[in-house]
């Protein structure tokens, strides 16, 4: 089967698209040629929506995730009997809103990670907030503190960008990679990476927002004890 073009990857602020369905598996996971729907990864959950079907009938998306081989991705039908069938032309929808403010979220956590500039070991994004799980060997840490230090980054409006570098380059520079946080992911070659301009440069295929400054207000809302050397931080959109 072929493989699904990630249109999310290039412009994360694509709504939506046409696709035509490649295939569906008996689960209802409808798999497209190309898609603006992200698939679940990296702490950041799968895009929702809609799939238009030609005659004009609604098809809800419940989640969207990677099949077995992760070249192809599946749009899981909300009802596994509401699908399309395999050659439709269909009309893809996300639900923006959501989209949205998980891009705001996801880019607000790159800017906490550098706030604290320890090792990461988890990370998840919700609604609206989300948290990443520091190796910090002692507390000490101020909610207001932190809230103040995420929000100058945010006024700073940096440009968020994208830079492509091949895994022998990402090999001969490892000082180029700031936060290993994630392992970037190997075998195709090469590593995709985010930069904030002037203030954080690291592997991660997620969805972010341009600029830092559309993150808008952040507050640091909890800090938990999670055994001895681990701090789970929790940040929420204002
Ligand atoms: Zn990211």
């Amino acid at each position: 089967m072929s493989s699904t073009r990630l249109l999310f990857r290039d412009d994360p602020y694509a709504r939506e698209c046409e696709a035509v369905v490649l295939a569906v598996t008996p689960e209802g996971g409808i798999v497209l040629d190309q898609t603006v729907f992200y698939a679940q990864g990296g702490g950041q959950p799968g895009d929702v929506g809609s799939i238009e079907r030609a005659d004009g009938a609604e098809i809800p998306i419940a989640n969207t995730v990677y099949g077995p081989d992760r070249s192809t991705i599946l749009h899981n039908a909300a009802d596994a009997a509401n699908v399309p069938q395999p050659g439709e032309r269909v009309r893809l929808r996300l639900d923006w809103n959501r989209r949205y403010s998980r891009m705001r979220v996801h880019t607000a956590l790159h800017l906490l990670s550098v706030v604290l500039p320890y090792p990461v070991t988890g990370g998840a994004i919700g609604e609206g907030e989300g948290r990443l799980d520091f190796d910090i060997p002692e507390a000490g840490l101020d909610k207001a503190d932190l809230t103040e230090k995420l929000n100058a980054l945010v006024a700073r409006d940096a440009p968020v960008r994208e830079r492509w570098i091949t895994d022998e380059e990402l090999d001969a520079n490892p000082g180029l990679v700031k936060t290993m946080s994630v392992k970037p992911p190997r075998g195709t070659g090469r590593v995709r990476l985010i930069e904030i301009e002037g203030v954080d440069l690291q592997p991660c295929g997620g969805t972010h927002v341009r600029r830092t400054g559309e993150i808008g207000r952040v507050a640091v809302t909890d800090i938990e004890k999670k055994g001895k050397q681990n701090r789970r931080v929790r940040i929420a959109l204002a």
